[in-house]
């Protein structure tokens, strides 16, 4: 079994009994599963008989209570790495149906939501967690306005928002960009990303740090590093 220095198992976190841990395997990205996940997953449920699996907020499967020794082997069947639940780093993208399956869609959110996914997932090196939303129309069902990085889906095109959270006190994102495409929120993410990286302080969420260094000023900032 392979464990941090201070014991912890590869990719999960302590529980509220002290003793036992929750993982989040890495599947297929925003929360869409296929029927041989779902067969490997129940088999190895019951084989190691994992007390619970609690579907997140942010559409992952979290596998709750698992023996410290039984966290890799599990990993090691379902044939994943953990996603990322804790650290400094981007955890997830959570996207909705979008044009995929929703009769509201208005863009590709789960195409785009992959994309992301695979570009952003476990980027470091951050002043705190990150957390992305994208949805496919106004309706906002991935509450983009509330992600650290967000897009809802227009005709035209994404509307962008950055620095939302929820939290103790909520922040709604600011808007930054309009009618982008698919490729401008991939560069938008990435940019704000490395402004964050440079302006952020230990422990300040991107909206926070939007409000410290000044909206109009972090938004002249992430737009100019475009050019
Ligand atoms: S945000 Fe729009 S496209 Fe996405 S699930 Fe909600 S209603 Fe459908």
């Amino acid at each position: 079994m392979i464990k941090h220095d201070n014991q912890v198992p590869r990719g999960a976190f302590l529980q509220r009994d002290r003793e036992t841990y929750a993982v989040v395997p890495r599947f297929a990205p925003a929360g869409v599963l296929d029927a041989a996940t779902l067969r490997r997953l129940t088999d190895v449920v019951e084989k190691y008989r994992i007390p619970a699996v609690k579907l997140t907020g942010a559409q992952r499967v979290a596998l709750v209570g698992l023996k410290p020794e039984d966290v890799e082997p599990v990993l090691a069947e379902l044939g994943v790495e953990p996603a990322p639940a804790v650290g400094l780093c981007v955890h997830y993208v959570k996207a909705c149906p979008g044009t995929t399956f929703c009769c509201f869609g208005q863009q590709d959110a789960l195409g785009l939501g992959a994309r992301l996914d695979e570009l952003l997932v476990g980027y470091g090196d951050l002043a705190h967690k990150f957390k992305v939303g994208i949805s496919g129309c106004v309706f906002n069902c991935c509450e983009s306005w509330l992600r650290d990085f967000g897009a809802f889906g227009k005709p035209e095109g994404w509307t962008v928002v950055i620095g939302g959270l929820g939290s103790g006190r909520p922040r709604i994102g600011n808007e930054v960009a309009r009618e982008v495409d698919d490729a401008g929120v991939m560069t938008l993410a990435q940019k704000t990303l490395e402004l964050y990286q440079e302006l952020g302080r230990k422990g300040e969420r991107l909206g926070r740090t939007i409000d410290r260094v000044g909206k109009d000023i972090f938004i002249a900032r992430l737009l100019g590093n475009l050019a």
